[in-house]
């Protein structure tokens, strides 16, 4: 293949989503993955909840997308049969500190349009979750979990039957200016390279998305594309399922660059608490015994049946984010670049949650701006 019209670089959720989206008759698109597969990396890695727009400051990216996200993901997932739950989520204050805190986070939620938010006192907690210890709670009913790899598998094949073609196990390595396009020189697992032309170019490619945008030419420092990597780990519960709650329960944020260790049930009736966070330099899933007190103690306060010896280590995930330690969180990034000389170069960066329950939006966004070029 010497040109196409489209190329999009990662085959994570928000790739496959976007390709979806683009992909139609009489439209060369193209999905390029350095993996084998798609999906082996941040979106297989994640709490996979279903958000529902709480903790996003009003106007950004991620609210609006994520509100918009969440609709159309259970839409998707009813009509396409892709496993999911409504199971809700509770916000919870176990101290008068975070109590405090309760109605500056609805008003956000609710200025973002997050339906059905409200705060709820200890009775209505007890009847909702018994297994819940906490003052009061932020009850969000549109908050579910999702079965990442079946949404990732209905977008590659929504993808390939509109007539996409996929290259995995291709790493893109340059990428330059020509005319009508784009010039991209990939390559292969074995070592071998080769380039092909595109006429739009889409960077979806998750924590390497700065590097891919400066390939193109980007001065990622100046435009704020540099990524960050935040590693967040979680222990599963291998004992006492039946003392635990089925909502998700999420402790009141202890900053604004994390949502705090909290309850993740899985599909298959088990249970995940995390993400503990931490800044990383370079891609590690490892997660230390070591941490086991750690999530006891963040975890007990509002699940006071948890005990130790519940606890074995789980799995780790990367998020990729546009602000380091110390500094404050940014939005995502989904531009065209036209205003800074690379026409039809469509870069996503900092995608990070809630960039899983936000795919079928980020999709449909990307879709109408590639309609501007063609
Ligand atoms: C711990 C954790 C918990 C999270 N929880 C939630 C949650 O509950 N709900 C939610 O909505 N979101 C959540 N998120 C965020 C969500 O997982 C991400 O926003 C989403 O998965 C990002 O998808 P992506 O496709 O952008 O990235 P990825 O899945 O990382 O995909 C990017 C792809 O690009 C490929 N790539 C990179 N560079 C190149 C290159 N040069 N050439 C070819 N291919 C390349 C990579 O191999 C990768 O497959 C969480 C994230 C983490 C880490």
């Amino acid at each position: 293949m010497d040109r196409v019209d489209i190329t999009v670089i990662g085959a994570g959720v928000v790739g496959l989503s976007v390709a979806a989206h683009v992909a139609r008759p009489g439209r060369s698109v193209l999905l390029v993955e350095r993996h084998p597969s798609f999906g082996q990396e941040t979106s297989s890695r994640n709490s996979e909840v279903i958000h529902a727009s709480i903790y996003y400051p009003h106007d950004s990216l991620k609210g609006r997308l994520c509100l918009e996200g969440n609709e159309l993901m259970y839409g998707l997932c009813r009509r396409f049969g892709i496993s999911h739950k409504n199971t809700g989520k509770l916000i919870v204050a176990v101290t008068p500190e975070e109590e405090a805190r309760l109605p500056a986070l609805l008003k956000t939620a609710r200025g973002n349009g997050a339906q059905g938010v409200q705060v709820i006192g200890p009775s209505d907690l007890r009847k909702l979750e018994p297994r819940v210890e906490a003052l009061a709670a932020i009850h969000c009913p549109a908050s579910g979990i999702v079965d990442s790899h079946a949404l990732m598998r209905h977008f590659r094949a929504a993808a390939v039957d509109a007539g996409a073609s996929e290259a995995f196990g291709v790493e893109v390595g340059s990428i330059d200016m020509v005319e009508g396009g784009y010039r991209v020189r990939v390559r292969e697992q074995g070592g071998e390279t080769f380039a092909f032309e595109s006429r739009v170019l889409i960077n979806c490619a998750g924590l390497g998305a700065g590097e891919v945008a400066a390939m193109a030419g980007i001065d990622v420092d100046e435009a704020h594309y540099r990524i960050f990597y935040r590693k967040g780990m979680y222990f599963r519960v291998m004992r006492g399922l039946d003392r635990l709650p089925s909502m998700l329960v999420y402790p009141v944020p202890p900053t604004d660059a994390t949502v705090g260790i909290h309850t993740c049930p899985d599909l298959a009736g088990g249970m995940r608490l995390g993400p503990h966070d931490v800044w990383v330099d370079h891609v590690d899933y490892t997660v230390p015994e070591e941490l086991r007190e750690l999530f006891l103690r963040a975890c007990v306060p509002f699940l006071p049946t948890l005990s130790a010896q519940d606890l074995v280590p789980d799995m780790a995930g990367i998020q990729a984010k546009r602000f380091g330690p110390g500094e404050s969180s940014r939005d995502f990034v989904i531009r065209e670049e036209s205003d800074r000389g690379l026409p039809g170069l469509i870069n996503l960066v900092g995608i990070e949650s809630p960039g899983l329950t936000s795919s079928p939006a980020i999709g449909k966004l990307v879709a109408g701006m590639v309609q501007q070029l063609m």
